[in-house]
């Protein structure tokens, strides 16, 4: 039996005629860049997952940056972050010349640690990006405290955590903004780039509008320097047709998780935690594995796709040397990285490939 990482066919031909109708509507009307498809989209996600407003945005990166630039970052400041997650973390930090500060994680849901970033606080620190690694939530509620006691301007990067809440409130309204991504492998995939920006301050979100386009709040007009962050009407369609489908899609990959977690029983596997306070929405399902390579061969030979998310901590990228960290600086991020492999977890999975995944693990 084939168990494929990730196919993202079998969604689409499911959905290829309402979208390619919704797409024929919006090229008929020429609403190529924002417009009334992008428009339906902010309403309908922000009444859907409960934010007070959303901005569509061109990728998860652009709000991100956005992010950086409504927290005021710049030269000088030292922005907390984890160094688990996609490189797209930390570059709005690095694109307003602040500095990224990478403290170590929980050994047991791979978030960020709170005591890590109490310990890396110091008088330059303006700001945390928190990451929702996985579609787990991070532990807010300690990150708020230390953030209020330091005034600290918090990020959520929410890309792999649409629909997520903690402690009943949803993602990306607990700090100070919230960012989602919207590419394609993502729980609410576009077809090509999109991307969203949510904050529960309405001052953040005017900034973060204006930031969208050029920072213009007339035609012509330019209050600072500001960027073309647009999300493409096409894409605002396609979401439009995709989200009524995302609960569904959601409760299926939990009852998966759920599978994986009941069914795989190895001593020497340690699977995800789910933390009391968060509802993991499950954009991955990683384990921890001592001969990961190894097992990844097993697998593959078995039919079943993995993938290594993510085989190099941010922390020890190329393009972070300057900062210095060594190997064993952040030894839980390398740790997982060393041992991490995420199996198949999509919604149209089928049992008996889940089932099939199971056991080849099992029998490894
Ligand atoms: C995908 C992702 C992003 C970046 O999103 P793009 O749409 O590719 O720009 C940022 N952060 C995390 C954690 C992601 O998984």
């Amino acid at each position: 039996m084939k168990v494929p990482f990730l196919d993202l066919k079998p969604q689409h031909q499911a959905l290829r005629t309402e979208i390619l109708a919704a797409l024929a509507a919006t090229y008929d009307a020429t609403r190529f860049c924002l417009g009334k498809d992008v428009d339906d989209f902010e309403k309908s996600f922000s009444t859907l997952l409960g934010y007070p407003r959303t901005l569509g945005m061109n990728s998860g990166t652009s709000p991100l940056h956005a992010a950086s630039v409504c927290g005021g970052f710049g030269p000088g400041d030292e922005i907390i972050t984890t160094p688990f997650t996609f490189a797209s973390s930390c570059w709005g930090i690095s694109y307003v010349g602040a500095t990224p500060v990478f403290v170590d994680i929980e050994p047991d849901t791979w978030c960020i640690s709170p005591a890590a970033i109490a310990r890396a606080i110091t008088p330059r620190t303006k700001g945390i990006v928190v990451v929702h690694i996985f579609g787990q939530p991070a532990r807010m509620d300690e990150i708020m405290a230390l953030a209020r006691q330091h005034k600290l301007f918090v990020v959520e990067d929410c890309a792999q955590a649409v629909g997520a809440q903690y402690r009943g409130q949803p993602v990306g309204l607990i700090g100070d903004c919230g960012t989602f991504s919207f590419y394609p492998t993502k729980n609410l995939g576009a077809c090509g780039e999109g991307g969203a920006f949510v904050s529960r301050h309405a001052a953040v979100m005017d900034h973060a509008q204006l930031l969208r386009v050029h920072g213009s709040p007339k035609r012509y007009t330019h209050t600072e320097v500001g960027f073309n962050f647009r999300m493409d009407g096409f894409q605002g369609a396609v979401l439009n047709a995709k989200l009524p489908h995302l609960a569904a899609w959601t409760a299926r990959r939990r009852t998966i998780a759920g599978k994986y977690l009941a069914g795989i029983r190895r001593p020497d596997v340690q699977l995800p935690v789910i933390s009391a306070d968060g509802e993991s929405v499950w954009h991955q399902f990683t384990l921890l594995h001592p001969s990961r390579d190894a097992l990844r061969v097993h697998l593959d030979k078995a039919g079943v796709g993995t993938e290594i998310i993510y085989p190099g901590p941010m922390h020890r990228q190329p393009c972070y040397a300057s900062l210095g960290y060594q190997p064993g600086s952040l030894p839980v991020a390398e740790s997982a990285s060393a041992r991490c492999v995420s199996l198949p977890l999509f919604p149209e999975l089928t049992d008996a490939q889940v089932d099939h995944v199971i056991q080849s693990i099992n029998s490894f």
